[in-house]
């Protein structure tokens, strides 16, 4: 009996496979025709007819004070350099250069060089929290970094999220434990780019209804289970305590602080800690669809506001340049996940636009080349 139902099951696998093909085809017909696709896959060209500037280029020199290079200890330059110059991106801020062998090599290769192109800042281990050497052994190590040229601490998200003690427990960004970190980088007189938490919308339930349905479903990992993780506003809390904390140290909050959609917070932030900076990095899409109201917070704040950009590509600078600077209207950013929206330029003033392509830069990190700017700024 078994025997037979076998044979007659290999018997049917052609038909079932033929099957499967035709439904499959017929699945593709109905979407056709019912007009179902993919929202990945849906590219409208825009047929509005209305002035646009290409911009490949910055108007004045700029500070990128959000880049990651990775290989800086190896990396030959010279290409970079020479995509900085048709950018006009005077200096490069990369955030990445670690700490130890590593951070002395990409010092070397820096001022071997270019020396006045590039800047590091180091990074630390927050989960040494625990150890005997804690903290005393990262403090002089942030010395000696110092002394060798570094400019700034870079704090990366996870602090706050997944690193954790000896004990396993979720490191908070304003565990006391970290105040000597904070305190030696005003003393060394050195900002902290701290990076806290994620797009608020990494919280919100994966429905048609969230902003970035389509990178938690691109990166299903982004997802903050409310089960599993601090809320967006426990974790932000902790960071700004540690700016209350901290007034004589400079924080630049990275990512506009993930307030991008809600300028009139991150305003008050702003106005109530006069040691807190914030830069654009991966954020610009958040500026781009609110034109008129960004305009007039980047006016207002024009002397907190740093220019960043985050994941190096050459040619997505041009889409800041063409937010910021023109007045173009509704065309493409360059990453569907980040913004299903078209941008706007905000047509800022010039006075405004030094600030944040690199004045407030040239005011916060120490001892940048200031030859590479106009005179007199
Ligand atoms: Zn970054």
């Amino acid at each position: 009996m078994a025997f037979t139902f076998r044979k007659k099951w290999w018997a049917i696998l052609p038909l079932f496979l033929v099957f499967l093909g035709f439904t499959y085809w017929l699945i593709g017909l109905i979407q056709y025709r019912l007009s179902v696709m993919d929202v990945e896959e849906y590219e409208p060209i825009s047929t509005l007819k209305v002035p646009e500037h290409l911009l490949t280029q910055a108007k004045f020199p700029f500070i990128d004070v959000h880049n990651h290079q990775f290989t800086m200890p190896i990396q030959n330059l010279d290409k970079l350099v020479k995509d900085m110059d048709e950018l006009n991106m005077a200096v490069m801020v990369n955030l990445s250069g670690f700490r130890g062998k590593y951070l002395e090599r990409s010092m070397e290769n820096v001022k071997e060089h270019y020396s006045n192109r590039f800047v590091l800042f180091m990074n630390i281990d927050f989960e040494l929290i625990d150890d005997e050497g804690w903290p005393n052994e990262t403090l002089s190590m942030m010395e000696d970094a110092v002394k060798l040229g570094v400019k700034g601490l870079k704090v990366y998200k996870s602090l706050g999220l997944t690193d954790t003690d000896k004990d396993g427990n979720r490191i908070k960004v304003d565990d006391p434990r970290l105040d000597p970190i904070w305190a030696k980088c005003r003393e060394l007189g050195i900002p902290v780019l701290i990076h806290t938490g994620e797009p608020a919308a990494f919280w919100l339930p994966k429905d048609k209804h969230n902003e970035r349905w389509l990178e938690l479903k691109q990166y299903p990992s982004r997802y903050k289970d409310p089960e599993k993780n601090p809320t967006f506003e426990a974790v932000m809390e902790e960071q700004h305590n540690i700016f209350r904390k901290h007034p004589e140290t400079k924080f630049i909050t990275a990512h506009l602080g993930w307030y991008g959609n809600d300028l009139a917070r991150l305003g008050q932030l702003l106005d109530e800690m006069p040691n807190v900076y914030t830069e654009l990095g991966a954020v610009l899409a958040e500026l781009g669809r609110q034109p008129v109201t960004a305009r007039e917070w980047l006016i207002q704040y024009q002397d907190r506001v740093m220019m960043g950009k985050d994941t190096y590509k050459k040619e997505e600078y041009y889409t800041y340049f063409r937010v910021l600077e023109t007045k173009d209207e509704y065309f493409d950013y360059y990453r569907k996940r980040h913004a299903h929206w078209k941008m706007y330029g905000l047509n800022l003033p010039d006075s405004v636009l030094k600030k944040v392509y690199y004045q407030n830069a040239l005011n916060v990190i120490p001892d940048i080349d200031r030859a590479l700017f106009p005179i007199g700024d």
